[in-house]
């Protein structure tokens, strides 16, 4: 517990400013009209990392009219070739010091070291996808009848806003930034309360090379200030991801301006073992599936239907892929499982795990917090694989967001199906099979944004990413959100 500590307490010292984060308005570091301050932790060692601004509504309407301004007299005069310039600076500049960000994602969040480090290779290859993008941008022309010209210009926005979670902090800040400005948008982001630091330090960092105001970040609590964000009337787009209830009400919130929205929320995702598939590789893409990020990714596969050919041998593999995890200290390399970001999200976690319980799951492994004296100030959670569960029950129905697998056996294919749908969610699903016409068939019938097959959790920045149902509405990465972030204007021209 004390090498940990000590580990901790210097790479926090190294990688975290003394002085308590600030807004970042205008170009300006700024303290919040609240004269409030919230605290993050470290989710490790329980202890507190840093203190910055709790952003109250005064915040938001101030950022709303910096993001304005800056668009209006600077901004909107960005050629393609320019912004493109200005995104892959940024990526270069995260580049750079990308073992100081994975190091404040990991102290922040609690991911292990070797998987923030993916998170930040993501960032990058975003940063410059849409760099890219930026330039190809580009309405249509349409042939018409008469000597008329019909054209499509994809214009921005304006002004975006932008609430984020805490399950990637600075992915989803690269996700929701680089294609808005790529589309020549100005920003207003919220980061997630509990891991505000990497946004932060991304501004710390990228000041000099964003017009002042361009991107401007109010760290804050939802209720005091993703609430006034997803309500301004200044913001004409905005992006939330987060769950599903909250995006409920952000939505409502967005049709009171008719503001259109983005929106990627919960997931209750599938993976299909197919009898053929090679066993020992379908449990390590479900391990994957619903390990990574311990277990706190949207689209984890929390579902694993198997054949009931291979149930029990793939069980035996799956349960000995979860047991070989090493839950601990993400800042060692050796780790693959790392705490939970807050004690809320443990008690969750547990009581999704208790309910499961009593209602005469079985557990095959896992089922508590770890017993483990150098782990007891973390919030840590073993991995989890619950069998004979209720399809029906909230453990499998709700999302858990945590390190809790739930295993199920089909016979027919399409039982199969009935159970990969049978949830509100329609984030993603996993195929496991060798045979590819099976697997074209599976992904055409499952409801899911996104499918992988043979594989988990790829997230390069080509590809579209975003949910059916109530998963959300809209696509994220790829050029699909380039066209998110702009509105189409036409021009019909009569022609002599
Ligand atoms: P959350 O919905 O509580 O919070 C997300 C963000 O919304 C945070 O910044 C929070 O401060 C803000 N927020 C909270 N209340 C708000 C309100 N009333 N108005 C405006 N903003 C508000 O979710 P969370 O606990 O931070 O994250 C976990 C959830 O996010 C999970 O359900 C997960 O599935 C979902 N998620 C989805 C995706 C995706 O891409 N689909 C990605 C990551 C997380």
């Amino acid at each position: 517990k004390t090498a940990i500590k000590q580990r901790h307490n210097e790479a926090a010292e190294n990688q975290i400013p003394s002085q308590p984060g600030q807004l970042y308005i205008g170009g300006e570091w700024i303290d919040s009209e609240s004269d409030q301050m919230l605290q993050t932790h470290d989710p490790t060692t329980g202890e507190v990392l840093a203190e910055v601004q709790a952003g109250n509504a005064a915040d938001i309407d101030n950022a709303v009219n910096a993001a304005w301004e800056a668009y209006e007299t600077c901004w909107s005069a960005y050629s393609a070739a320019d912004r493109q310039q200005v995104l892959s600076k940024i990526a270069d500049r995260i580049e750079a010091r990308k073992e100081d960000f994975a190091t404040i994602e990991s102290l922040d969040n609690g991911k292990p070291i070797s998987e923030a480090r993916i998170d930040l290779d993501l960032v990058i290859d975003h940063f410059r996808y849409f760099g890219g993008a930026a330039r190809i941008n580009s309405g249509k022309t349409i042939p018409c009848d008469g000597d008329h010209q019909i054209q499509t210009l994809r214009e921005p926005y304006g002004v975006v806003g932008q609430i984020i979670p805490w399950n990637f902090p600075l992915l989803m800040a690269a996700w929701k930034l680089a294609p808005s400005l790529a589309a020549g948008n100005a920003v207003v982001l919220k980061p997630a309360e509990q891991t505000p630091l990497s946004v932060l330090e991304l501004m710390r960092e990228i000041d000099d090379i964003l017009p002042d105001g361009v991107v401007n970040v109010v760290t804050g609590f939802g209720s005091e200030a993703g609430e006034p964000l997803s309500r301004h009337d200044g913001i004409y787009k905005l992006a939330f991801t987060g769950s599903t209830e909250v995006g409920r009400g952000v939505m409502k919130n967005a049709a009171e301006n008719i503001t259109d929205v983005t929106l990627e929320l919960g997931g209750k995702s599938p993976v299909v073992v197919f009898p053929d598939a090679d066993i020992e590789k379908a449990a390590q893409v479900a391990r994957i599936g619903m390990f990574h990020n311990t277990g706190e990714c949207c689209c984890a596969g929390t579902r694993l239907l198997v054949h009931e050919d291979v149930r029990s041998e793939f069980l035996d593999a799956f349960v000995q892929e979860v047991e070989n995890l090493t839950m601990g200290d993400p800042l060692l390399e050796e780790t693959t499982l790392g705490p939970k970001v807050t004690r809320d999200q443990v008690n969750r976690t547990l009581d999704y795990i208790k309910e499961a319980r009593k209602t005469g799951a079985d557990i095959a492994t896992g089922g508590d917090a770890p017993d483990d004296e150098a782990l007891s100030d973390g919030c840590f959670v073993s991995p989890t694989v619950l069998t004979n569960i209720d399809h029906e029950s909230r453990p499998v129905q709700e999302e858990i967001f945590g390190p809790v697998e739930t295993v199920f056996e089909w016979s027919s294919y399409d039982e199969m199906i009935e159970l990969a749908n049978d949830v509100d969610y329609g984030l993603a699903a996993g195929v496991i099979t060798n045979d590819l016409n099976q697997a074209y068939r599976a992904a055409e019938d499952i409801e899911a944004g996104n499918i992988w097959v043979n594989t988990y959790n790829e997230f390069p920045a080509g590809q579209p990413f975003g949910g059916y149902k109530q998963s959300g509405i809209g696509r994220e990465t790829a050029f699909e959100a380039i066209e998110h972030y702009t509105q189409t204007k036409t021009l019909n021209i009569a022609l002599e």
